[in-house]
């Protein structure tokens, strides 16, 4: 479909960004009955520059929404294990079989983004590429009401909705033109280097801690492994200076030197790609006619690699808000977004200053596994996103309808009624463990 043609159509919502968080959230809405759109100015299929390792309540959600067959169909390996190396000190947790989780698992994002991205279209949502967002379009009240937008050969349409969701990542268009404010700010930024190896063993993930620097190891897609590189900010400039591949190999080699001494005998297989230190932020995440949803609502420096989980969990809320109907259950969304993650933020900000003993990482990544265990529990708790034929525009926030919550949105008081996380285990270790 051409923009001239998404033109001629009356949405009930606009997703701008077709990757996790968009195609999540229109593949949810789609499947609900509502007439979805999402644009993305990027190509279908292509990759992005992340790692790319889930967490149980990741996995968990593309279990539940019927999508993780399609992942391991394509080869995905299982993670059953993650092995933390504090200094070295080792630490093996086997990932347990509960939760309908029995294994973790790393897709490339070229396989990750593609299978959600099928799972919109085949809902019924629409998905175009190559077509850039730009300013917000709004009522006589100032409600946001559509979208401007224009594809490579400089078409240039505007498109109607009774809803605009930012899905379009940490610089988010959307996020700007609605003056989207912060409403926290970390503090701490590491900077990270990456590439992918054939060769090496598959002994599940490895997260490495030294004093400035780590390292980490994910299986993943077609028998390679993800090495990356991680370092405090004040060092990022100087390591990338002195010539990426050296410094790679510098850091890998200072923080994980058992893993640098296998790296001889395997072949990396891909360029080294790297990112520079980024303070995470949360902004509301709401306004009229608008929602904002995935890393463009909320970032988190990319060490605890929890952001997949994050945009998969708030999509999940945010689409069951928007089918709930009414300002009132959006900014229960963000109510609920921000309780279930402002956790990982802060333990995220502190991981990413360096600024930590062996014991208080330890004892930060128990907190961790704490958040990430109510996570889970929160969303074993949701009902089975269904089918709901009967949603239509009337239902949508700003439509006169007010909040019934019966879409199965947990509550937004502080997670009353959901299941509370029971005590961990002191060996139960999470940062991108997950047990
Ligand atoms: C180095 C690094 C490593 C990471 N490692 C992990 C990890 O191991 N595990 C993990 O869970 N998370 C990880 N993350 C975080 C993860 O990548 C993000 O949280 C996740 O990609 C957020 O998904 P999203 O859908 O919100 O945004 P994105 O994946 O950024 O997608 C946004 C989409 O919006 C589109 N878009 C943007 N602007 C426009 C516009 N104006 N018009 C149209 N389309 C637009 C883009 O083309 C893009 O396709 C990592 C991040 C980084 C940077």
């Amino acid at each position: 479909m051409s923009v001239r043609d998404i033109a001629q159509v009356s949405y009930d919502v606009i997703v701008v960004g077709a990757r996790c968080a968009g195609a999540a959230t229109a593949m949810l809405l789609a499947r609900a009955g509502l007439r979805v759109v999402v644009v993305d100015r990027g190509r279908a299929g292509t990759d992005t520059l992340s790692t790319h390792a889930l967490m149980r309540g990741g996995v968990l959600q593309l279990a539940r929404w019927g999508v993780l067959p399609d992942i391991v169909a394509a080869g995905t390996p299982p993670i059953r294990v993650t092995t933390f190396h504090y200094e070295d000190e080792v630490i093996r947790v086997p990932i347990k079989a509960r939760d309908g989780v029995d294994a973790l698992y790393a897709p490339r994002r070229t396989v990750l983004d593609a299978a959600m991205a099928n799972a919109a279209g085949a809902a019924g949502a629409e998905l175009v590429y190559g077509v850039t967002a730009g300013d917000v379009v709004r009522d006589g009240r100032g409600r946001v009401n559509g979208l401007s937008v224009h594809d490579s050969e400089g078409g240039r349409v505007t498109l109607r909705a009774g809803l605009v969701v930012g899905a379009d990542g940490l610089r988010s268009t959307i996020a700007a033109h609605v003056n989207a404010p912060a409403t926290a700010a970390g503090r701490h930024a590491s900077g990270v280097l990456f590439a992918y190896w054939d060769g090496l063993p598959d002994d599940g993930n490895h997260w490495h801690y030294r004093a400035s620097s780590s390292a980490g190891v994910i299986p993943t897609n077609g028998g390679q492994t993800c090495v990356f590189a991680a370092m405090p900010e004040r060092r990022f400039d100087e390591v990338v200076r002195g010539g990426i591949p050296d410094g790679y190999r510098r850091i890998v080699a200072e923080a994980a030197p058992e893993l640098a001494a296998l790296l001889p005998e395997a072949s990396m297989a891909s360029s080294i790609k790297g990112f520079a230190p980024e303070p995470g932020f949360m902004r509301q995440a709401w306004g009229p006619g608008w929602a904002l949803v995935g890393d463009a609502g909320y970032f988190r420096d990319p060490l605890t690699a929890h952001g997949i989980t994050d945009a998969f969990r708030d999509a999940e809320l945010l689409a069951r808000a928007i089918l709930a109907g009414g300002d009132q259950a959006l900014a229960e969304y963000q109510t609920l977004r921000d309780e279930y993650a402002r956790g990982v933020f802060d333990a995220t900000d502190f991981v990413a200053s360096f600024d930590w003993s062996m014991e208080a990482l330890q004892a930060r990544h128990r907190v961790m596994s704490d958040e990430m265990n109510r996570e889970v529990a929160m969303l074993r708790a949701l009902e089975p996103p269904g089918e709901r034929p009967g949603a239509s525009r009337a239902d949508l926030p700003g439509a006169g309808t007010p909040a019934s919550g019966g879409a199965g949105l947990p509550p937004a008081s502080g997670g009353a009624g959901l299941p509370r996380t029971t005590a961990v285990a002191a060996s139960a270790f999470a940062s991108g463990g997950a047990e």
